[in-house]
Protein backbone atom coordinates (compact mmCIF):
# COMPACT_ATOMS: atom_id res chain seq x y z
CA UNK A 1 0.00 0.00 0.00
CA UNK A 2 1.60 3.65 -0.84
CA UNK A 3 0.46 6.71 -1.22
CA UNK A 4 -0.07 8.09 -4.88
CA UNK A 5 -1.28 11.33 -6.00
CA UNK A 6 -4.82 11.52 -6.42
CA UNK A 7 -6.22 11.33 -9.85
CA UNK A 8 -7.57 14.31 -11.68
CA UNK A 9 -10.87 13.90 -13.77
CA UNK A 10 -10.13 14.60 -17.55
CA UNK A 11 -12.66 16.18 -19.67
CA UNK A 12 -15.98 14.05 -19.69
CA UNK A 13 -14.82 11.86 -16.66
CA UNK A 14 -16.19 12.15 -13.21
CA UNK A 15 -14.16 11.39 -9.60
CA UNK A 16 -15.45 8.64 -7.87
CA UNK A 17 -14.29 8.39 -3.82
CA UNK A 18 -14.27 4.98 -3.50
CA UNK A 19 -16.44 2.82 -1.11
CA UNK A 20 -16.14 -0.77 -1.98
CA UNK A 21 -14.15 -2.60 -4.51
CA UNK A 22 -14.85 -6.36 -4.98
CA UNK A 23 -11.69 -8.56 -5.55
CA UNK A 24 -12.11 -10.71 -9.20
CA UNK A 25 -10.40 -13.61 -10.79
CA UNK A 26 -9.77 -11.30 -13.17
CA UNK A 27 -7.05 -9.26 -10.77
CA UNK A 28 -5.24 -12.45 -10.43
CA UNK A 29 -4.88 -12.97 -13.74
CA UNK A 30 -3.67 -9.80 -14.44
CA UNK A 31 -0.86 -9.90 -11.45
CA UNK A 32 0.45 -12.94 -13.28
CA UNK A 33 0.03 -10.78 -16.90
CA UNK A 34 -1.80 -13.70 -18.26
CA UNK A 35 -3.45 -10.52 -20.26
CA UNK A 36 -2.05 -7.08 -21.45
CA UNK A 37 0.90 -6.61 -18.68
CA UNK A 38 0.84 -3.69 -16.79
CA UNK A 39 3.30 -0.99 -15.65
CA UNK A 40 5.05 -0.95 -11.76
CA UNK A 41 2.64 0.96 -9.27
CA UNK A 42 -0.64 -0.31 -11.20
CA UNK A 43 -3.70 0.21 -8.94
CA UNK A 44 -5.92 -2.95 -9.73
CA UNK A 45 -9.97 -3.44 -9.12
CA UNK A 46 -12.55 -2.98 -11.45
CA UNK A 47 -16.17 -4.05 -9.14
CA UNK A 48 -16.43 -0.82 -7.80
CA UNK A 49 -19.22 1.19 -5.72
CA UNK A 50 -18.63 4.72 -4.42
CA UNK A 51 -20.01 8.43 -4.35
CA UNK A 52 -19.56 11.30 -7.07
CA UNK A 53 -16.65 13.34 -5.70
CA UNK A 54 -16.46 15.73 -8.79
CA UNK A 55 -16.45 16.10 -12.60
CA UNK A 56 -13.68 16.90 -15.10
CA UNK A 57 -13.70 19.63 -17.79
CA UNK A 58 -16.93 19.07 -20.61
CA UNK A 59 -19.18 16.50 -18.53
CA UNK A 60 -22.25 16.32 -19.85
CA UNK A 61 -23.63 14.46 -17.23
CA UNK A 62 -26.28 12.00 -19.22
CA UNK A 63 -27.48 10.52 -15.59
CA UNK A 64 -27.97 13.73 -14.15
CA UNK A 65 -24.95 13.14 -10.72
CA UNK A 66 -24.78 15.48 -8.18
CA UNK A 67 -21.61 15.67 -5.90
CA UNK A 68 -21.99 12.67 -3.40
CA UNK A 69 -24.46 10.74 -5.20
CA UNK A 70 -24.38 6.89 -4.87
CA UNK A 71 -23.08 4.80 -8.30
CA UNK A 72 -21.66 1.79 -9.50
CA UNK A 73 -18.10 2.61 -11.78
CA UNK A 74 -18.31 -0.10 -14.96
CA UNK A 75 -15.27 -2.18 -15.47
CA UNK A 76 -16.49 -1.42 -19.37
CA UNK A 77 -15.06 2.06 -19.62
CA UNK A 78 -16.31 2.57 -23.73
CA UNK A 79 -15.56 5.69 -25.34
CA UNK A 80 -19.82 5.99 -25.93
CA UNK A 81 -19.39 7.60 -29.29
CA UNK A 82 -17.95 5.16 -31.49
CA UNK A 83 -20.13 3.19 -34.00
CA UNK A 84 -19.60 0.03 -31.66
CA UNK A 85 -20.83 2.13 -28.89
CA UNK A 86 -23.33 3.79 -30.95
CA UNK A 87 -24.79 0.14 -32.17
CA UNK A 88 -25.00 -0.56 -28.28
CA UNK A 89 -22.22 -2.79 -28.68
CA UNK A 90 -20.28 -0.64 -26.04
CA UNK A 91 -18.08 -3.69 -24.84
CA UNK A 92 -16.38 -4.04 -28.25
CA UNK A 93 -15.45 -0.55 -28.84
CA UNK A 94 -12.29 0.00 -30.16
CA UNK A 95 -10.96 2.47 -27.62
CA UNK A 96 -12.33 0.21 -24.74
CA UNK A 97 -10.84 0.39 -21.75
CA UNK A 98 -10.91 -1.42 -18.67
CA UNK A 99 -10.29 0.48 -15.27
CA UNK A 100 -8.48 -1.40 -13.04
CA UNK A 101 -6.93 -4.12 -16.23
CA UNK A 102 -5.50 -1.95 -19.07
CA UNK A 103 -2.69 -0.36 -18.84
CA UNK A 104 -2.62 3.35 -18.19
CA UNK A 105 -6.65 2.84 -16.42
CA UNK A 106 -6.18 3.04 -12.93
CA UNK A 107 -8.66 0.88 -11.40
CA UNK A 108 -10.69 1.17 -8.08
CA UNK A 109 -7.84 -0.19 -5.00
CA UNK A 110 -7.54 3.47 -4.20
CA UNK A 111 -9.71 5.79 -2.45
CA UNK A 112 -10.58 7.96 -5.81
CA UNK A 113 -10.76 6.59 -9.17
CA UNK A 114 -11.24 8.20 -12.44
CA UNK A 115 -13.61 7.45 -15.15
CA UNK A 116 -16.02 8.10 -18.14
CA UNK A 117 -18.79 10.00 -16.65
CA UNK A 118 -21.25 7.59 -19.38
CA UNK A 119 -19.67 4.63 -17.06
CA UNK A 120 -20.67 5.42 -13.88
CA UNK A 121 -23.75 4.74 -12.87
CA UNK A 122 -26.15 5.55 -10.68
CA UNK A 123 -27.78 3.82 -7.40
CA UNK A 124 -31.00 4.75 -5.83
CA UNK A 125 -29.76 5.98 -2.13
CA UNK A 126 -31.54 3.25 -0.02
CA UNK A 127 -29.62 0.48 -1.65
CA UNK A 128 -26.43 -0.84 0.19
CA UNK A 129 -23.37 0.82 -1.22
CA UNK A 130 -20.88 -2.19 -0.63
CA UNK A 131 -23.08 -5.14 -1.84
CA UNK A 132 -23.84 -3.38 -4.88
CA UNK A 133 -20.01 -2.91 -6.11
CA UNK A 134 -20.40 -6.53 -7.18
CA UNK A 135 -23.27 -5.47 -9.76
CA UNK A 136 -20.46 -4.30 -11.71
CA UNK A 137 -18.43 -7.47 -12.72
CA UNK A 138 -20.26 -10.49 -11.63
CA UNK A 139 -23.91 -9.67 -12.04
CA UNK A 140 -22.90 -7.36 -14.91
CA UNK A 141 -21.27 -10.05 -16.74
CA UNK A 142 -23.66 -12.69 -16.11
CA UNK A 143 -26.56 -10.37 -16.81
CA UNK A 144 -25.38 -10.24 -19.95
CA UNK A 145 -24.45 -13.38 -20.77
CA UNK A 146 -28.07 -14.88 -19.87
CA UNK A 147 -29.97 -12.48 -21.16
CA UNK A 148 -27.96 -10.80 -24.44
CA UNK A 149 -25.74 -13.68 -25.29
CA UNK A 150 -27.59 -16.80 -24.09
CA UNK A 151 -31.29 -15.33 -24.28
CA UNK A 152 -32.44 -17.49 -21.89
CA UNK A 153 -36.23 -17.99 -21.80
CA UNK A 154 -38.79 -18.84 -18.77
CA UNK A 155 -38.71 -22.92 -18.44
CA UNK A 156 -35.03 -23.72 -20.04
CA UNK A 157 -32.71 -25.28 -18.35
CA UNK A 158 -28.96 -23.77 -17.80
CA UNK A 159 -25.81 -25.63 -16.52
CA UNK A 160 -22.84 -22.93 -15.64
CA UNK A 161 -19.20 -24.07 -15.09
CA UNK A 162 -17.34 -22.82 -12.59
CA UNK A 163 -19.28 -21.75 -9.55
CA UNK A 164 -17.09 -18.64 -8.86
CA UNK A 165 -18.71 -15.22 -8.70
CA UNK A 166 -19.97 -14.75 -12.14
CA UNK A 167 -20.96 -18.68 -12.46
CA UNK A 168 -22.63 -18.09 -9.31
CA UNK A 169 -24.26 -14.75 -9.92
CA UNK A 170 -25.73 -16.13 -12.98
CA UNK A 171 -27.24 -19.17 -11.06
CA UNK A 172 -29.15 -16.48 -9.28
CA UNK A 173 -29.98 -14.66 -12.30
CA UNK A 174 -31.04 -17.75 -14.02
CA UNK A 175 -33.72 -18.41 -11.25
CA UNK A 176 -34.51 -15.10 -11.80
CA UNK A 177 -35.02 -15.09 -15.25
CA UNK A 178 -37.34 -18.43 -15.13
CA UNK A 179 -34.99 -21.36 -15.67
CA UNK A 180 -36.48 -24.72 -14.91
CA UNK A 181 -33.46 -26.81 -14.46
CA UNK A 182 -30.28 -25.12 -13.24
CA UNK A 183 -27.09 -27.27 -12.77
CA UNK A 184 -23.64 -25.87 -10.98
CA UNK A 185 -20.69 -27.48 -11.64
CA UNK A 186 -17.17 -26.76 -9.56
CA UNK A 187 -14.61 -29.23 -7.71
CA UNK A 188 -15.11 -27.52 -4.27
CA UNK A 189 -17.72 -28.61 -2.60
CA UNK A 190 -18.27 -25.23 -0.37
CA UNK A 191 -18.83 -23.62 -4.06
CA UNK A 192 -21.24 -25.90 -4.84
CA UNK A 193 -23.03 -25.51 -1.65
CA UNK A 194 -23.23 -21.81 -2.30
CA UNK A 195 -24.65 -22.92 -5.51
CA UNK A 196 -27.66 -24.31 -3.56
CA UNK A 197 -28.43 -21.64 -1.93
CA UNK A 198 -28.01 -19.30 -4.78
CA UNK A 199 -30.95 -21.57 -6.98
CA UNK A 200 -28.94 -24.69 -8.46
CA UNK A 201 -31.62 -27.34 -8.85
CA UNK A 202 -28.58 -29.74 -9.31
CA UNK A 203 -24.80 -29.45 -8.78
CA UNK A 204 -21.84 -31.62 -9.97
CA UNK A 205 -18.77 -32.16 -8.34
CA UNK A 206 -16.52 -32.48 -11.51
CA UNK A 207 -13.78 -33.88 -9.22
CA UNK A 208 -15.66 -36.87 -8.63
CA UNK A 209 -18.53 -37.44 -10.75
CA UNK A 210 -18.63 -36.82 -14.64
CA UNK A 211 -21.06 -34.07 -15.50
CA UNK A 212 -21.73 -34.81 -18.54
CA UNK A 213 -23.62 -37.95 -17.18
CA UNK A 214 -25.41 -36.20 -14.87
CA UNK A 215 -26.15 -33.08 -16.30
CA UNK A 216 -27.91 -36.04 -19.27
CA UNK A 217 -29.80 -37.26 -16.97
CA UNK A 218 -31.01 -34.02 -15.45
CA UNK A 219 -32.64 -33.25 -18.37
CA UNK A 220 -33.78 -36.81 -19.73
CA UNK A 221 -30.87 -37.04 -21.71
CA UNK A 222 -31.76 -34.23 -23.93
CA UNK A 223 -28.76 -31.37 -22.75
CA UNK A 224 -29.56 -28.24 -21.80
CA UNK A 225 -30.88 -25.56 -23.22
CA UNK A 226 -27.72 -23.06 -22.48
CA UNK A 227 -24.40 -23.96 -20.88
CA UNK A 228 -22.39 -21.29 -19.87
CA UNK A 229 -18.82 -21.62 -19.03
CA UNK A 230 -17.29 -19.16 -16.76
CA UNK A 231 -14.01 -21.05 -15.65
CA UNK A 232 -10.87 -19.99 -17.37
CA UNK A 233 -9.81 -23.47 -18.05
CA UNK A 234 -10.30 -24.44 -21.50
CA UNK A 235 -13.19 -27.03 -21.56
CA UNK A 236 -15.36 -26.44 -24.41
CA UNK A 237 -15.37 -29.84 -25.26
CA UNK A 238 -17.12 -31.50 -22.45
CA UNK A 239 -19.24 -28.15 -21.91
CA UNK A 240 -20.84 -28.77 -26.04
CA UNK A 241 -21.35 -32.37 -24.95
CA UNK A 242 -23.89 -31.34 -22.50
CA UNK A 243 -25.77 -28.75 -24.47
CA UNK A 244 -29.00 -30.04 -26.22
CA UNK A 245 -29.53 -29.91 -30.22
CA UNK A 246 -29.38 -26.71 -31.19
CA UNK A 247 -28.80 -25.20 -28.09
CA UNK A 248 -25.67 -22.46 -26.93
CA UNK A 249 -22.83 -22.24 -25.34
CA UNK A 250 -21.49 -18.86 -23.65
CA UNK A 251 -18.36 -18.58 -23.12
CA UNK A 252 -17.78 -16.15 -20.24
CA UNK A 253 -14.75 -16.46 -18.18
CA UNK A 254 -11.59 -14.77 -19.82
CA UNK A 255 -8.84 -17.39 -21.10
CA UNK A 256 -5.14 -16.32 -20.90
CA UNK A 257 -3.47 -15.11 -23.66
CA UNK A 258 -2.45 -17.95 -26.84
CA UNK A 259 -5.23 -20.70 -24.98
CA UNK A 260 -6.74 -23.08 -27.42
CA UNK A 261 -8.58 -25.69 -27.80
CA UNK A 262 -9.82 -29.16 -29.47
CA UNK A 263 -13.78 -29.10 -30.59
CA UNK A 264 -15.39 -31.98 -32.28
CA UNK A 265 -16.61 -30.05 -35.78
CA UNK A 266 -18.68 -32.97 -36.94
CA UNK A 267 -20.72 -32.67 -33.43
CA UNK A 268 -21.06 -29.31 -33.84
CA UNK A 269 -22.26 -28.95 -37.14
CA UNK A 270 -24.98 -32.18 -36.79
CA UNK A 271 -25.69 -30.64 -33.46
CA UNK A 272 -26.27 -27.20 -34.94
CA UNK A 273 -24.74 -25.64 -32.06
CA UNK A 274 -24.20 -21.91 -31.41
CA UNK A 275 -20.85 -21.15 -29.44
CA UNK A 276 -20.97 -17.80 -28.39
CA UNK A 277 -19.00 -15.58 -26.68
CA UNK A 278 -19.30 -12.84 -23.89
CA UNK A 279 -16.91 -10.56 -23.29
CA UNK A 280 -18.88 -8.09 -20.43
CA UNK A 281 -21.12 -6.14 -20.64
CA UNK A 282 -22.72 -2.35 -22.25
CA UNK A 283 -22.72 -0.29 -19.09
CA UNK A 284 -25.49 1.74 -20.80
CA UNK A 285 -27.79 -0.98 -21.46
CA UNK A 286 -26.96 -3.70 -19.19
CA UNK A 287 -25.87 -1.84 -15.76
CA UNK A 288 -29.19 0.42 -15.04
CA UNK A 289 -31.42 -2.67 -15.82
CA UNK A 290 -29.48 -4.52 -13.03
CA UNK A 291 -29.63 -1.64 -10.46
CA UNK A 292 -33.59 -1.37 -11.12
CA UNK A 293 -33.92 -5.17 -10.51
CA UNK A 294 -32.13 -4.95 -6.98
CA UNK A 295 -33.95 -1.56 -6.37
CA UNK A 296 -37.35 -3.20 -6.96
CA UNK A 297 -36.05 -6.31 -4.81
CA UNK A 298 -35.94 -9.23 -7.08
CA UNK A 299 -32.11 -9.19 -6.71
CA UNK A 300 -30.36 -8.99 -3.73
CA UNK A 301 -26.11 -8.96 -4.58
CA UNK A 302 -25.62 -9.08 -0.97
CA UNK A 303 -26.12 -12.87 -1.13
CA UNK A 304 -22.82 -13.00 -3.48
CA UNK A 305 -20.52 -11.45 -0.62
CA UNK A 306 -18.80 -14.33 1.47
CA UNK A 307 -16.96 -11.62 3.32
CA UNK A 308 -15.70 -8.18 4.13
CA UNK A 309 -11.90 -7.12 4.12
CA UNK A 310 -10.46 -3.54 5.47
CA UNK A 311 -8.21 -2.17 2.55
CA UNK A 312 -5.38 -3.58 4.93
CA UNK A 313 -6.53 -7.01 4.36
CA UNK A 314 -6.59 -6.79 0.29
CA UNK A 315 -3.62 -9.44 0.07
CA UNK A 316 -6.05 -11.49 2.24
CA UNK A 317 -8.63 -10.98 0.24
CA UNK A 318 -6.95 -12.13 -2.80
CA UNK A 319 -5.52 -15.13 -1.13
CA UNK A 320 -9.02 -16.29 -0.17
CA UNK A 321 -10.31 -15.76 -3.60
CA UNK A 322 -7.63 -18.03 -5.16
CA UNK A 323 -8.30 -20.73 -2.60
CA UNK A 324 -12.11 -20.50 -3.00
CA UNK A 325 -13.35 -19.79 0.51
CA UNK A 326 -14.94 -16.87 -0.89
CA UNK A 327 -17.88 -16.47 -3.47
CA UNK A 328 -16.92 -12.87 -3.49
CA UNK A 329 -14.62 -11.13 -1.67
CA UNK A 330 -15.68 -7.21 -0.78
CA UNK A 331 -12.85 -4.76 0.32
CA UNK A 332 -14.00 -1.49 2.12
CA UNK A 333 -11.86 1.28 0.77
CA UNK A 334 -13.63 3.67 3.75
ZN1 LIG B 1 -14.09 -9.08 -12.80
ZN1 LIG C 1 -16.69 3.39 -28.41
Amino acid sequence: MEDVEDPVPERGEVLVRVEACGACHSDLHAMREHFVPLEEGHILGHEISGRVEGFGPDCRNPYGLSEGDPVIVSWIASCGVCDDCSRGDENLCRYLEMPGLTPGRQGGLAEFVAVPEHVVIPLPADLPLEEASVLSCAYGTSYNALRNRGRLRPGESIAVFGCGGVGLAAIQLATLFGASTIVGIDILERKLQWARELGATHVVDASKDDPVGLILEATDQRGVDLAIEAIPGPKLESSMEVVRRGGRLVVVGLHPMGSRVPLDMMGFSMYNLSLIACLGYSPRRDLPQLVSLVAAGRLDPGKLISRYYTWQAVNEAYRDLERGRVARAVIRIR
